[in-house]
């Protein structure tokens, strides 16, 4: 039954984050530049103020003068020329919102303004007059107070602050003049209006032209998972196309190929691996069965049972053995046989294993000879060289006729170790020497089917493994009727670490 689709949530798809980051970021970039800008004029109106304010204060000392009378007390007037329009305009303004007091607070004069905003409290006058003469003082009069206020309305007004003098005794007065701050706010308030029409817009316009542009990005990668969906276990030999647009996409595309290549010959193998496995364990299954057939229905006497049961179990020794060998072998290739590497002596074992192989090599009339350096150290698994050592030797003396030879050698050759098999053995003929390391490859002998000792054809598959998991390389040279010569090179590794006893499993001595 066909599963059914669910349709996908747009949010969650490539093109949707893809154009939200873009306008996420395009918001962040306008939003900020137009706050930076924002801030800018913020900065520049308060500055007008401020400088504004600044000058009236300064204007204030031609217009204004405080006297002291012993008789009538205090005296303030404004001086100015009331024909004089501009002299009129100057001292209106400063006089629109403006507070004239004693130093103790004592309001003398203050305009309508003023008083909606708030009249200072006479504590603070007191305290602004004394942090004003409080020494060290050079210019009392130059010591400013700033402050925003608002009045009831909520309009906003801005008040410069400070003390000023009577001519002649010197005597301190509070004085604050204010400008309203209103403009600047309006200012702002449009320029926000105006920037968030055009934020907006772009910011619409951009997500618009992302959305287009991801579509566009995206629409090969669609194509490429549609072609995909099409390869399957059945047809693995279908390809994606590459647009030879020599892109990531087209990167992407081959990698991909490449890797339903690989695919491809693991399933081919696999399958062979199945059919070789069934055919394999189907014979010993069979002469078993045959070998049960024959002590049920034929045999006759206790000499006749013995015999097809001693046949039947050879026949399960040998399942048993294939059985294993493979469980060894699927281990080693997935990964799950790790390697017990450590500072080993390769002369001492390639010895080891010759001397163990003296006997059977002298009861085949076979001379098996070796060669090695004093010493050879090598950063490997000894378990697993023994091994492939093992297993080499085993097939050279099983393939040499008697009164052959049997050569090993080995030598140091920084940073690598060679180690050398060679017979005098049948050889192997040309066609078959790419297969010898497949699994349950065998080379046929003068019949058709493998005789009853022959291997079961995963030894050399073993070596294989064992000399690509050491990185190193393994080449066979053979001449039919001569000899063969295996060359293994393996890379010596890191020397350096401290010998240790390895706690290698021998799961098989021989495979
Ligand atoms: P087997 O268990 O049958 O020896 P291997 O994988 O070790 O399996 O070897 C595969 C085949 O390669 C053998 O069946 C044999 O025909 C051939 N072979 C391996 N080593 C030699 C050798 N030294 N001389 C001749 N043939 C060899």
């Amino acid at each position: 039954m066909a599963r059914k689709r669910r349709p996908r949530r747009v949010t969650r798809g490539l093109r949707f984050r893809l154009t939200a980051s873009y306008a996420l970021f395009f918001a962040i970039l306008l939003i900020g530049v137009a706050a930076l800008f924002r801030a800018r004029l913020a900065t520049v109106l308060d500055d007008q103020v401020h400088d504004a304010l600044d000058q009236e204060w300064a204007a204030v000392k031609g217009y204004l003068r405080i006297e002291i009378y012993k008789g009538t007390g205090l005296e303030w007037h404004w001086y100015y020329d009331s024909e004089d329009p501009d002299e009129s305009l100057i001292v209106e303004r400063i006089r629109r919102i403006y507070l004239l007091t004693d130093a103790s607070g004592n309001v003398l004069e203050r305009s309508n303004t003023y008083k909606d905003i708030g009249i200072d409290k006479p504590e603070l006058i007191q305290q602004r007059v004394r942090l004003a003469l409080a020494p060290p003082q050079p210019d009392a009069a130059a010591k400013t107070f700033w402050t925003e206020r608002r009045d009831h309305n909520g309009a906003a007004y801005l008040i410069r602050a400070g003390i000023v003098f009577d001519e002649k005794h010197q005597a301190p007065f509070y004085l604050a003049l204010g400008v309203p701050l209103a403009n600047n706010e309006i200012i702002l308030r449009q320029y926000t209006w105006f920037a968030v029409g055009p934020v907006a817009g772009a910011l619409l316009l951009g997500s618009l032209l992302g959305w287009f542009m991801a579509g566009r990005a995206l629409t090969p990668v669609l194509a490429v998972a549609q072609a995909a969906q099409r390869i399957s276990g059945s047809n693995l030999s279908l390809r994606i196309p590459t647009r030879e647009a020599n892109d990531e996409l087209d990167y992407l595309v081959l990698t991909f190929n490449r890797m339903i290549e690989r695919l491809e010959a693991s399933f081919r193998q696999m399958r062979q691996f199945s059919t070789d496995v069934s055919h394999e364990l189907r014979t010993p299954i069979t002469a078993i069965r045959g070998q049960l057939e024959v002590a049920l229905f034929t045999a006759k006497t206790t000499e006749q049972y013995r015999d097809a049961m001693v046949n039947a179990l050879q026949d399960i020794d040998r399942l048993s053995q294939i059985v294993r060998a493979l469980l060894l072998l699927s281990q080693a290739e997935s990964g799950q046989l790790a390697l017990q590497k450590a500072r080993v002596d390769l002369s001492g074992v390639v010895r080891d294993v010759v001397d163990q192989f003296q006997i059977p090599a002298g009861a085949a009339g076979v001379r098996l000879s070796a060669t090695t350096p004093p010493s050879c150290k090598a950063y490997v698994d000894r378990v697993q060289i023994e091994r492939m050592i093992t297993n080499l030797l085993s097939n050279a003396l099983k393939f040499t006729p008697e009164r052959g030879a049997v050569q090993i050698t080995l030598r140091a050759e920084e940073p690598f170790a060679e180690l050398v098999v060679e017979d005098t053995g049948r050889g192997i003929p040309k066609q078959h020497l790419p297969h010898i390391f497949d699994r349950f490859y065998r080379v046929p002998g003068s019949g058709s089917a493998p005789a009853p000792d022959q291997g079961l054809g995963l030894g050399l598959s073993f070596v294989a493994w064992i000399v690509k998991a050491h990185d190193g390389t393994i080449t066979v040279d053979s001449t039919p009727g001569e000899g063969t010569r295996f060359r293994i090179e393996l890379p010596i590794g890191d020397a350096h670490p401290e010998p240790q006893d390895i706690v290698g499993q021998p799961i098989m001595n021989e495979l």
